[in-house]
């Protein structure tokens, strides 16, 4: 059974509202932190060894360490709410159920990074949860956890919500800010980091939603415990967000000790898959990371088992292995045609890019376009090539990752079931009528 931190009174009822959080322990942590200096709070993170829960996996503590301090410049954390990569809603259920967790864990960060006044930029789809986050923000405000002389230590902290409008670009830290201020979001050059330049030019740290309420637990029982918890440099508990083809899906707390198979199939988590079918592939780090077959998403290369943490899902490389990104773990059953699932891929992100860049701008509508044509059984071998060749001109040449992200599930897809897109060359006729998995598994 993994340790539960962040959704330890998750099924409390009520535990939403103030009152019951309270009850249960609730900012505690932060008034242990404000007793504490900002640099014990810092040390505390950096000992933790925190990595960034958005996707990157960034050390948190190495993050907030880089903030510039100029004088008389005020200073910003910004959370990134803008939860939008496909598979991805851990940070959904973390500010439905257990807004306070965020606010608390804002508290204490602001409080270490000395903002007074601190953001939480929200994806516009999530249209009913800044009613919740904006309700616990007026609670903590009237018991005295926000606002002027927080519980008499001379620290004000306001916090805003701040709602989006549907652009997965948004996510991007950068794109982010742009938005903020009142602008297209469009994706800054990096460097400066927003630790140096961010939010209208001040230092400003962007942190995920998940990363933040992880700070909260850090502060409740130390840096060094919160260290003890997992393996390696993957400490601490993460949030997955199951779906696709399992029994039983959902948001899941796990320890990063795990293995991806006691995670499919063990009952405690996703339950299987249903009607027996088999395991075809998985993509465990929402759908920007690379997809894996059910043999190296099982084992390593080198015959281990894979585990769920950062290092064991990233074993081999992109060659081979994959990413713990988001943590959103989305699973294919034999029935799955890979093509279909990287057009759709494909469409979403093109649909999203910025536009700014022409590897991204044109790269995405073409492998658009050839994916569709392949999907209908209407390409040739040589697009298969083509694809593969558009992909590689995309990778690395793009302001933002998200000419990445739309390239990888592509050359990750033609390198582990290029059989799958011959087969769709090769039987134009039953492309219009079934799918490669159940003409082939
Ligand atoms: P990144 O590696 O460029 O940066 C990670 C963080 O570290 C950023 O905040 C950056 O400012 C900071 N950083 C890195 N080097 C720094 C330095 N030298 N000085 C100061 N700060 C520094 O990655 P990213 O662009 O923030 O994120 C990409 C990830 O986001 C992808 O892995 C993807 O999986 C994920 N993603 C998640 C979602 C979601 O919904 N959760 C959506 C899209 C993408
Ligand atoms: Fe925009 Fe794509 Fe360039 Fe990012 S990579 S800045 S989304 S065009």
């Amino acid at each position: 059974m993994s340790k539960k931190l962040l959704l330890k009174n998750a099924h409390i009822e009520g535990i939403r509202y103030f009152e019951t959080y309270r009850k249960h322990g609730g900012y505690e942590a932060a008034e242990k932190a404000l007793k504490m200096t900002t640099d014990e709070v810092l040390e505390e993170v950096k000992v933790s060894g925190l990595r960034g829960r958005g996707g990157a996996g960034f050390p948190t503590g190495m993050k907030w360490s880089f903030l510039a301090k100029p004088e008389g410049v005020p200073r910003h954390l910004v959370v990134n709410a803008d939860e939008s990569e496909p598979g991805t809603f851990k940070d959904r259920y973390l500010m439905e159920f257990l807004p306070h967790l965020l606010i608390e864990g804002m508290l204490i960060s602001s409080y270490c990074l000395g903002s007074n006044t601190s953001y939480i930029y929200i994806r516009g789809e999530y249209s009913w949860i800044p009613d919740i986050l904006e309700e616990a923000i007026e609670e903590a405000k009237a018991a005295g956890f926000l606002g002027k002389n927080i519980l008499g230590t001379g620290y004000d902290l306001e916090i805003y919500v701040q709602r989006g409008a549907g652009a997965y670009i948004c996510g991007e830290e950068t794109a982010l800010l742009e938005s903020l201020e009142g602008r297209r979001g469009n994706p800054r050059l990096k460097p400066p980091f927003p630790a140096v330049k961010g939010l209208w030019e001040r230092p400003t740290v962007v942190n995920n939603v998940e990363s933040i309420a992880a700070v909260v637990p850090i502060i409740e029982i130390g840096g060094a415990e919160y260290a003890k918890i997992g393996i390696g440099r993957s400490t601490g508990t993460k949030l997955i967000s199951a779906c696709g083809n399992i029994n039983k899906p959902g948001v899941y707390e796990i320890d990063m000790t795990i293995t991806v198979e006691e995670f499919i199939y063990s009952d405690e988590y996703c339950g299987g898959i249903p009607n027996g079918k088999k395991l075809k592939a998985c993509i465990p780090g929402g759908s920007s990371v690379p997809i894996v077959p059910a043999n190296l998403l099982l084992k390593t290369i080198n015959g281990e088992p894979r585990y769920m943490n950062y290092e064991s899902l990233a074993d081999g490389g992109f060659a081979t292995g994959t990413m713990m990104g988001s943590g959103g773990f989305i699973v294919l059953d034999e029935d799955q045609c890979v093509v279909n699932h990287t057009m759709t891929l494909a469409r979403f992100y093109n649909h999203e890019s910025c536009g700014q860049c022409t590897p991204c701008r044109e790269g995405t509508g073409w492998m658009y376009k050839i994916l569709k044509k392949i999907e209908k059984g209407e390409g040739k071998m040589e697009d298969i090539d083509l694809l593969w060749d558009i992909q590689r001109k995309i990778e690395g040449n793009t302001i933002c990752p998200l000419g990445d992200a739309a390239a990888w599930p592509v050359a990750a897809a033609i390198r582990h079931f290029r059989d799958e897109f011959e087969w769709h060359v090769n039987n134009p006729e039953l492309c219009q009528t079934q799918n490669y998995g159940i003409a082939n598994y």
